[in-house]
C-alpha cells in the first residue's frame, strides 16, 4: 500500500476509536482534538500529513523539532512540545511551538516568561502533572501543582490553558483510567480552590495505549503517535 493511503486509513481507524469514545461517554463527537505525535518519523511522512489534513503534531525535542520545521515551511503546522523541555532550550521552543504541554517546575515557567517578555509574545504552556507518583517520570507531584498553577497565573507573559500528562505503560489499558480520573479531578479542584487568573480548560491526556480511556474521563486532547504510523515503511521512519 502507497505511504499516503497506509496513513489515511490509520488515521481513519484512530478517528473512529476517538468518536467511539465520545459516544460512550456521551460526549460530542467532536468535542476532542487529535495531535499526532510525529518524534518516529521524517519530514517527508509529515508532508503526507499535511496532505491529509493533519494540522497539530507533537514533538519531544526542541532542535530536531526546529530542524523538521525548517524542512516543512510550506506547510502550515500548529507546532505543540510534548517533551520535557530543558531551560537553555526554552528560547529556541518558544520560536517554534504553539502549546508546551510539558512545564513542570517555577524555574522553567521563569524562563519562559523572561523569554516571552523579550519577544513581547504570549506564551501558551500546560502544567505537566506525575499523576502516578512514578519517580522516574518527569512532571509535577499532584501536592505540588497549586503552589506552581498559582506561581505560573502570576507569570503575565503566560497563557496557563491546563494540564497534562502521561500513564504508566500497562498491560490493560483499563488500569490507566484512574490516573485520568485523578487528572481530570485535579483540574476540578484547582478551578474551584487555587487563585487563577483564569480557568483550566484543556487536559492533554492519552496516546495509543490508552486514549480511548482518557477520553472517557475527560481528555480534551490526545496525544498519538504509533497508531498513525503503524506500517510505515522503514525510509519514512527515523532511526
Ligand atoms: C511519544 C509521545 C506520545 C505518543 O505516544 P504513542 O504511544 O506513540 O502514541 C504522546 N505523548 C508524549 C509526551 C510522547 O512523548
Amino acid at each position: 500500500m502507497e505511504a499516503l493511503d497506509l496513513l489515511r486509513e490509520n488515521l481513519g481507524k484512530v478517528r473512529a476509536k476517538m468518536e467511539d469514545a465520545c459516544r460512550r461517554a456521551g460526549r460530542s463527537e467532536d468535542s476532542v482534538a487529535l495531535l499526532v505525535v510525529t518524534k518516529s518519523v521524517t519530514p517527508e511522512a509529515m508532508r503526507l500529513l499535511w496532505r491529509l489534513g493533519v494540522t497539530q503534531i507533537g514533538e519531544n525535542r526542541v532542535q530536531e523539532a526546529l530542524r523538521k520545521a525548517e524542512k516543512l515551511g510550506d506547510c502550515g503546522f500548529g507546532w505543540h512540545m510534548v517533551g520535557h523541555l530543558q531551560r537553555n532550550k526554552v528560547k529556541a521552543a518558544l520560536g517554534l511551538f504553539e502549546l508546551i504541554h510539558s512545564v513542570d517546575s517555577a524555574r522553567l515557567a521563569d524562563e519562559i516568561q523572561n523569554q516571552a517578555a523579550r519577544r513581547s509574545r504570549i506564551a501558551r504552556v500546560l502544567v505537566e502533572i506525575n499523576v502516578s507518583g512514578d519517580e522516574a517520570k518527569f512532571g509535577m507531584a499532584r501536592e505540588g501543582a497549586r503552589g506552581l498553577v498559582e506561581h505560573i497565573s502570576s507569570l503575565g507573559m503566560l497563557s496557563l490553558e491546563g494540564l497534562m500528562t502521561m500513564a504508566p505503560l500497562v498491560e490493560d489499558a483499563e488500569e490507566t483510567r484512574r490516573h485520568f480520573a485523578a487528572l481530570r479531578e485535579l483540574r476540578d479542584e484547582l478551578n474551584a480552590g487555587a487563585t487563577l487568573r483564569g480557568p483550566l480548560n484543556l487536559l492533554s491526556m492519552g496516546m495509543t495505549q490508552d486514549f480511548e480511556v482518557a477520553i472517557e474521563e475527560g481528555a480534551d486532547m490526545v496525544r498519538v503517535g504509533t497508531a498513525v504510523f503503524e506500517g510505515l515503511p522503514e525510509e519514512l521512519r527515523l532511526p
